[in-house]
């Protein structure tokens, strides 16, 4: 059957290799997955009970417009409930923007070396993808963004902040040049993915959702995926300005979010001590890194989120290898572009010493 070329050449996302399949594989019973960027510390006791208390609903639909979650995520996002609205997961969120905001051959743009869900997902939906190279260490370069903005006219830019798989971020004046410059580019929708934003410890760090009623293009994704260990109920918001958000609840599935998503969610965001933790976790784990990483001679990048990408200077598709024989499973990042560079999740500092001991042995 014929299909369109963007269809035929589409790659498919690669996920981080599942633990089942990995001890299969190798005949291994203990794994350290560190490939996902996933929350450690496993699932908060506060969301267990909520989704225990609801359990009895699964019968019925879930609430299509999310409205007590909505409120909730309002409140905490200093937002009015007009400005949300709710996916299955956040890369239904950018699934979404693209399908109702391009037409097939028009232009996607995002940087090289950014998140590869903007990719595939603008693939899919037969929309041309640009992208604009990184500055060499690896960060979004905003002059070069906004000079290829006014060249294409994009449809949509995305910029991951802080960004997947480098962990590098845009700066509040970078941020602040970008806007100034793209405002009056009413076409192009300026989609800023904060899926790492709670792991932020830059002081310079914008906080772009409070800026949303000064641009009108300005759309912002969230996902409960990571800071607040939800990845498996597959829940994300988008945060934009009431006719955006209108559009999306016209053509997302109206019981995209199910009923445990939407309760467990504001349990989720009510539960500081659990994301209090998860930080510690995380900040302890990269500190970790970075000092291992030193004494070890290996180069890597600092990282505003909860992975650390790190360059092998090996071909890196043999060191996951042998990597996965000692049941420690890294993730490759060879579709950004990165041959010889692999991405290390945090993981609880017993995880992390696993995984720095088997780099130990490999790289020797
Ligand atoms: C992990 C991640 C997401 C989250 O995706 P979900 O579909 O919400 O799990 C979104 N954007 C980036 C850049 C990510 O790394």
């Amino acid at each position: 059957m014929k299909v369109s070329k963007h269809i035929e050449e589409l790659m498919p996302y690669v996920p981080g290799k599942p633990i089942e399949e990995t001890k299969r594989e190798y005949g291994l019973d203990h794994i350290v997955k560190l490939a996902s960027n996933e929350s450690p510390i496993g699932v908060s006791d506060k969301v267990k009970q909520t989704i225990k208390n609801h359990i009895n609903e699964l019968n019925r639909y879930p609430d299509p417009s999310c409205f007590k979650l909505k409120q909730t995520v309002a409140k905490y996002l200093n937002l009015q409930t007009e400005n949300l609205t709710f996916g299955n997961g956040s890369n239904e969120l950018i699934d979404l923007l693209i399908r109702i905001f391009c037409k097939p051959g028009e232009k996607v743009m995002t940087s090289k070396g950014a998140f590869i869900a903007y990719k595939v997902c603008a693939q899919a939906a037969r929309a041309d993808f640009i992208e604009v190279p990184l500055t060499e260490d690896l960060r979004f370069d905003v002059k070069a963004i906004v000079k290829a903005v006014k060249q294409h006219q994009p449809k949509i830019l995305f910029i991951a902040n802080p960004n997947n798989p480098t962990g590098t971020y845009i700066t509040e004046a970078e941020f602040t040049y970008l806007m100034q410059h793209l405002k009056k580019e009413e076409n192009t929708l300026v989609v800023f993915d904060e899926a790492y934003n709670e792991f932020v410890r830059a002081k310079d760090y914008p906080q772009v959702t409070r800026t949303l009623s000064d641009y009108k293009n300005l759309v912002v994704i969230k996902t409960f995926s990571k800071v607040f260990g939800l990845a498996g109920l597959r829940i994300g918001a988008v945060a934009a300005s009431p006719d955006v958000i209108a559009l999306v609840d016209k053509v997302r599935n109206p019981f995209n979010v199910n009923t445990l998503a939407q309760v467990a969610t504001i349990t989720a965001l009510e539960d500081e001590d659990y994301v209090n933790k998860a930080r510690q976790v995380n900040w302890e784990g990269l500190d970790y890194f970075y000092n291992k990483l030193d004494q070890m001679g290996i180069k890597y990048w600092s990282s505003e989120t909860n992975f650390i990408l790190f360059d092998t200077h090996k071909d890196s598709s043999e060191v996951y290898e042998q990597l996965l024989k000692q049941g420690i499973i890294l993730r490759p990042v060879k579709e950004y572009g990165f041959n010889t560079h692999l991405r290390m999740s945090v993981g609880t500092m017993d995880e992390n010493k696993q995984a720095i001991q088997a780099l130990k042995t490999v790289l020797k």
